[in-house]
């Protein structure tokens, strides 16, 4: 086992890492830029390093100022977090070139299914269900609207490289498509420095679904279930639960199973997301895999409780998962609400600023990962996410129950949060009947 580690990230999922690193008797090592002195990871860390400005390519992103100051605190290993340099497969191969154990998969395997159009090549070999859409990349929009019309309109535009909902373009029609393959892949370039882009159907109003992973060195590869992540703003989650409530016995295990298939085939090691989405008849299609932790691992830790980052750094120092698949037993109903620095009348705008009152909820099935306090400023440089809220309860009912009840008791100000937005959503009699698909925010709420 590792006897120290750096942690190559801000925010909650930092101060996540360290916790888990300290209730194993492992040194931490955070690194912060100077926006984030004084940031709650910096204090919870065993040593800390400042690495630059608050602008993440000067820190956060920047690979030399990392590894310097892993080998100034003479560290075994890195955890990316998820973000920045999580899914960066040269990273990867840095710190295994400089004797540091990346904590993730390797990078091979990280090039692999960090390309979508890869990835989806890999599921078809493999009989996975994919979208139908293009075989490989499209080069022009010409090529782009012959394909669009073979496997008919809506579609949609994706980067290979893609992320965070960027790169991407929903077309209804041969006109807009011209303007809508252009700035896709613009936006693609201009994010990922790869202006690859592909085609999918655009499936009409389908749930979210996604597996997750763990992987050993020797290849035992176990799922721990769903999580349904269809409650999004511009196809970013906003709202995630496990199980997924409308999931029959029967394609759950369809589902893992094509996860797992798919995980083997790319020779992965660690933790990873299967994504799929779930159409009205209840037919899967493989989207992408995310190499990395995911923002929503704590609703898969509650149902099944399993550390997800206490596997990821057993698996990274050599350890093989000694438990079968049956061994992880679900129990009842995980739901997580992202509390981001937003404004949900203004269109989800960013909100940062400073934070005067911060009282987090308790009691009952209650969870709060956050860095945030009295006293904190949320910087306009980094993700909107201040908190993630996740409760677990017997029931779908009173996990939406618990739910409200703590984000009632939540008050963060003066900024504006989502926790407004989350409350009308968990009253929506739609969200109640489990009748959302990925759609909901845009259709029905004001
Ligand atoms: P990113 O990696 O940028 O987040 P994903 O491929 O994971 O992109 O897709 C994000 C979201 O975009 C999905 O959850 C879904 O809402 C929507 N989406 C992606 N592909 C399709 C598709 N073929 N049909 C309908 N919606 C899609």
């Amino acid at each position: 086992m590792f006897s120290k580690i750096l942690i190559a990230n801000r925010g909650e999922i930092a101060l996540r890492i360290i916790r888990a690193c300290q209730e194993m008797g492992i040194e931490t090592v955070a690194v912060f830029s100077e926006a984030d002195r004084d940031s709650a990871h910096v204090k919870a860390a065993d040593e800390a390093f400042c690495i630059g400005p608050a602008s993440p390519a000067q820190s956060y992103l920047n690979i030399p100022r990392i590894i310097s100051a892993a080998e100034i605190g003479d560290v075994d290993a890195i955890h990316p977090g998820y973000g920045f340099l999580a899914e960066n497969a040269h990273f990867a191969q840095v710190c295994g070139d400089c004797g540091i154990t990346f904590i993730g998969p390797r990078p091979e395997s990280m090039r692999l299914l960090g390309d979508k159009v890869a990835a989806r090549e890999l599921a078809i070999k493999n009989k996975v269900p994919v979208v139908p859409g293009s075989d490989g990349e499209i080069k022009d929009s010409n090529e782009a609207i012959k394909l669009a019309n073979k496997i008919g309109y809506p579609i949609i535009i994706k980067a290979a490289a893609g992320g965070g909902g960027r790169g991407m373009r929903v077309v209804h029609n041969d006109m807009s498509l011209h303007s809508a393959f252009s700035s896709a892949k613009a936006e693609a370039e201009a994010a990922f420095k790869n202006g690859t882009v592909y085609m999918e159907k655009y499936i009409v109003e389908p749930r979210h679904v996604e597996v997750q992973i763990i992987a050993d060195k020797a290849g035992n590869v176990l799922h721990l279930y769903e999580r349904d992540c269809s409650v999004q703003r511009r196809h970013q989650k906003l709202i995630e639960e496990s199980p997924c409530p409308i999931l029959d016995e029967a394609t759950r295990e369809e589902l893992c199973k094509n996860a797992i298939k798919i995980v083997k085939a790319a020779n992965y090691e660690n933790a990873a997301t299967v994504e799929f989405l779930l159409d009205k008849n209840k037919k899967f299609y493989f989207i992408e895999v995310n190499t990395r932790v995911q923002v929503e691992h704590p609703v898969t830790e509650l149902v099944t409780g399993h550390d997800i980052i206490k596997w990821q750094i057993r698996i990274a120092s050599g350890e093989t998962i000694k438990i079968k698949q049956k061994d992880i037993k679900h129990r009842g109903v995980a739901i997580e609400c992202r509390v981001n620095a937003e404004d949900p009348s203004r269109g989800f705008s960013p909100c940062p600023g400073p934070i005067n009152e911060f009282i987090a909820p308790g009691g009952f099935g209650v969870r709060v990962d956050t860095h945030v306090h009295q006293g904190s400023y949320i910087s306009p440089h980094y993700d909107s996410m201040i908190a993630k809220l996740i409760v677990h309860q017997n029931t779908r009912e009173e996990a939406i129950a618990t739910m409200k009840r703590a984000l009632r008791e939540f008050k963060i100000g003066p900024i504006k949060t989502t926790i407004p937005a989350h409350l009308e959503i968990l009253s929506h009699h739609m969200f109640v009947k489990n009748q959302v698909d990925t759609s909901f925010i845009e259709k029905h709420m004001s």
